[in-house]
């Protein structure tokens, strides 16, 4: 996209939302007004940033021009792939959700069932937002791990059993033509928290919530990746109670708490009684939690006493695990979300509030509780903003295969 400056600029003018004048710009990237000049030339050619006549305010000197990225001059498409479902979104150039789609994940056996439908829904996606080829930057995927980011493959998810090495982004590559990245659903979620304009916390802990529990890191505005790409994984973080019961076998691990699994047997386990979660014919585990949280959130919703409770002490233990991770990091802001937040989370946040608002941090700053940003389903979209970032954000080395 036009080497370092361009891109270092584009970033700036997003980041200011029509704001930025080329003076602005200088004093932001650190670039002479001559390079600015050059590169936002380049940018206006390539019709990504627009520029708009500034009123002279009394005494502000001579008027300029303000530069604000135009938003349907690039798309990006965001993937989320997990036991439950196909979520594909599209993104244009500012973040805004202009398409989506979801289907259910095949049951098959054969992973090549789940690609198929992959492939489908994003050229439905595209032909149905009529956006032209050209304009679409790339695919971000995000899956379940543990992945192997830099062969694009998803290695062996807890929750897809007859998943092993699949090269889920090559195969999306070459079969839509599109430029394509993978990463782990919980850092694509952290990505959508840092690319957004706005808050952009810069040191948070990013909880994605659904068939199971992950947490991503942002640590001085980076999403923390670690050495194989698998940073997040959080299914035993201990919440420092007897609570729940984890894959593991033990007590107190946060996935034994904190997942739509977790959540539809610890409500069982109290005799919270759950019709739609129970077993029937045609049935997997994954459907069954996902109704569960549906039930609750209706049981929630009509004022009932052991529901609230049950949710409350898991919001508290959720809080558990977030503490220990927030001192160790001295992080500031826990940004909980996904398919279990979204439909819980008024009734889980009053128990995470009083954990964390009691919890002493070194610092003694308190931890902020922050929705994730954007519209829509949050692991597509911040797939998506995995590409746009890959793409458009100046940084030495990116995640993509180009195709
Ligand atoms: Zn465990």
């Amino acid at each position: 996209m036009g080497g370092f400056n361009q891109a270092a600029l584009l970033e700036a003018i997003r980041l200011g939302a029509g704001t930025c004048t080329r003076a602005d710009l200088a004093r932001k990237t650190g670039l002479s007004a001559q390079t600015v000049t050059n590169a936002v030339r380049r940018l206006l050619d390539e019709g990504l940033v627009t520029e708009e006549d500034v009123k002279r305010q009394p005494g502000a000197g001579r008027p300029g021009t303000t530069l604000d990225i135009v938003p349907a001059s690039r798309f990006a498409v965001g993937v989320h792939l997990d036991p439950a479902s196909v979520v594909v979104v599209l993104l244009d150039l500012a973040g805004q959700v202009v398409a989506t789609r979801s289907a259910p994940t095949p049951e098959s056996e054969e992973p090549g069932a789940a690609l198929d439908v992959v492939v489908r829904e994003i050229e439905a996606v595209l032909e149905a937002a009529g956006v032209e080829r050209e304009r679409v930057l790339g695919v971000g995927l995000a899956t379940p791990g543990p992945i192997d980011r830099d062969r694009g493959l998803v290695l062996d998810p807890p929750h897809l059993t007859t998943w092993h090495d699949v090269p889920l982004r090559d195969e999306v590559a070459r079969r839509t033509g599109l430029p394509t990245l993978l990463d782990k659903d919980v850092l694509a979620v952290a990505a959508a928290v840092v690319w957004f304009p706005g808050v952009r916390p810069t040191d948070a802990a990013v909880v994605y919530a659904g068939t199971g529990v992950a947490i991503g890191i942002v640590s001085g505005g980076e999403i923390v990746r670690g050495v194989s790409g698998n940073a997040g994984e959080a299914g035993h973080v201990n919440v420092g109670r007897p609570f729940g019961r984890c894959a593991c076998g033990r007590q107190g691990c946060l996935g034994g708490v904190f997942s739509a699994n977790a959540i539809h047997a610890n409500a069982v386990e109290r005799g919270i009684p759950l019709r739609g979660g129970a077993a029937d014919a045609g049935s997997t585990a994954t459907l069954r939690a996902d109704r569960a949280v549906d039930e609750l959130r209706v049981l929630a919703e009509a004022g009932d006493a052991d529901v609230v409770a049950f949710l409350g002490e898991t919001g508290a233990a959720l809080g558990s695990a977030l503490t220990t991770v927030c001192e160790l990091l001295d992080l500031d802001t826990v940004v909980p979300s996904g398919p279990v937040w979204e439909r819980l989370g008024p009734w889980l946040e009053p128990g995470l509030r009083s954990v964390l608002d009691a919890y002493p941090l070194p610092g003694h700053h308190p931890l902020r509780v922050l929705s994730a940003a954007g519209d829509g389903p949050v692991a597509a979209v911040g797939a998506a903003c995995l590409l746009l970032d890959d793409v458009l954000t100046p940084r030495p080395t990116g995640l993509l295969l180009r195709v």
